[in-house]
């Protein structure tokens, strides 16, 4: 755990969230400011600071990530589709320093990334 990491704190349940999901590497919440229908942050349990930080070590724990991406799409029904995004560091406009991807979906979200 990191010290003062929001994120991490979330993960050890001292900071409440609206979960979706959790197995013994990943927690999944709902976005606090939701930018789609379904908005919702999947993160490693572990601190990692961002997807500048992932190497073969902790590769693992992106890999539980996408796993429990695909189970909560279909419980959220995205069946028709949609979007991970990961923002890193200060220009990709990441503004919580722990890996987290944003799961979107629930509307067309056309197909322009920016
Ligand atoms: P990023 O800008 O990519 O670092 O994304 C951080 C995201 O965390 C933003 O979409 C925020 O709305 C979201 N967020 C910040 N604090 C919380 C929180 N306590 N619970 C849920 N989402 C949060």
């Amino acid at each position: 755990m990191s010290t003062n990491c929001i994120f991490c704190k979330i993960a050890a349940g001292e900071i409440p969230s609206d979960k979706v999901y959790e197995d013994e590497y990943v927690l999944a919440f709902r976005d606090i400011s939701p930018q789609a229908p379904v908005h919702i942050l999947v993160i490693p349990k572990t601190h990692i600071a961002s997807a500048a930080e992932v190497s073969a070590e902790n590769a693992e724990l992106v890999a539980a990530c996408f796993a429990a991406i695909a189970k909560i799409a279909v419980a959220e029904g995205l069946g028709k589709g949609f979007r991970v995004i990961t923002n890193c560091g200060e220009e990709g406009g990441q503004t919580v320093h722990h890996l987290h991807f944003h799961l979107l979906g629930g509307r067309h979200l056309g197909a322009n990334l920016l």
